[in-house]
């Protein structure tokens, strides 16, 4: 989707709802009652189940939920979202759309940026993985002003686990060995400790037939519990570069994005900026689609 098709297709609000409409037909509406089947009342914008003629308002049980910016509103957000790998703040979305309000559209984007962390959710890693963790840079909490372990407004580091899908590919006529990857995870860890760091990991991988590359961290003692194979390296220059090459990549480039894009980050908020830009790495090769994929996202967060 590049700016000229979106302003052909999306150029008021009537076309954004009908075109929310039409992709939210296709994947079906469900009535509180459990019925599927509705009738549509144009005039106020909602469906009418055809057992017990509840309404659905075309909103409900989606993204848009509880918003009242227009669909054209959220329509351009998701448009300047999913056009740039960058992305931008809510602040900045709200100038380039000429919003009077911050508030109403730092919510849109946050929900936005959930609704991708859930979609990405759903799919679990799966075959060899690299795994390591890198430190974002975030504000420090209030708590820890209010003890005056920290200044007001100064930094401190977050933990944030990072895995990827790594196959080693080898060039038949160079016999060289290169590591491709596929998707992505990323999520923050609130502490060290191991148990943590196996939930996280549990949930974000298939668990069976699985070969985990890390380093020698502590915190990584239980994974051999319960992948096919644990392959530990002590880590150096070489193994940023080789073993865990993608992971790194992927950590250098989300703090390099983050420092671009964002004022400061607050701990609370890390995993969304996290989820956006995952969301969009896991999307790279889709093109234009990341869009019409985005919009799919909104309806479906339930
Ligand atoms: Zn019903």
């Amino acid at each position: 989707m590049n700016l000229f098709n979106f302003t052909a297709h999306f150029g008021d609000e009537k076309s954004c709802r009908l075109h929310f409409k039409e992709q939210r037909d296709k994947i079906g509406v469900t009535c509180k009652c459990g019925h599927k089947e509705h009738y549509w009342i144009k005039s106020i914008w909602s469906y009418e189940c055809k057992k017990c003629r509840s309404r659905t308002s075309l909103r409900s049980g989606t993204i848009m939920q509880s918003s009242n910016l227009p669909f054209l509103v959220w329509y351009k957000t998701m448009f300047l979202l999913s056009a740039t790998k960058k992305g931008f703040s809510s602040r900045e979305i709200q100038r380039k759309l000429g919003l009077k309000h911050y508030e109403p559209v730092w919510a849109m984007v946050h929900k936005l940026r959930k609704a991708m962390g859930k979609r990405d959710d759903r799919y679990t890693l799966e075959g060899m993985i690299e795994m390591d963790e890198g430190y974002f840079t975030i504000e420090a909490s209030e708590a820890a002003y209010k003890s005056q372990k920290a200044g007001r407004g100064s930094k401190t580091k977050a933990n944030v686990m990072i895995m990827a899908e790594s196959t080693v590919l080898e060039d038949v006529e160079t016999g060289k060995k290169e590591r491709q990857c596929r998707y992505f995870k990323a999520k923050v860890l609130d502490n060290h400790l191991a148990e943590k760091t196996d939930e996280t990991i549990k949930q974000a991988i298939d668990e069976d037939d699985i070969i985990v590359f890390s380093d020698k961290s502590t915190s990584y003692v239980n994974i051999a519990d319960y992948v096919a194979i644990h392959i530990t390296e002590k880590s150096n220059e070489q193994t940023t570069k080789e073993t865990l090459k993608w992971v790194h990549i992927a950590i250098s480039n989300a703090k390099r994005n983050f420092t671009g894009n964002y004022h400061k980050i607050k701990r609370k908020y890390l995993q969304l900026y996290l989820n956006e830009f995952i969301y969009k790495l896991n999307r790279r090769y889709f093109a234009d689609k990341v869009f019409d994929r985005l919009v799919i996202a909104g309806i479906t967060r339930l």
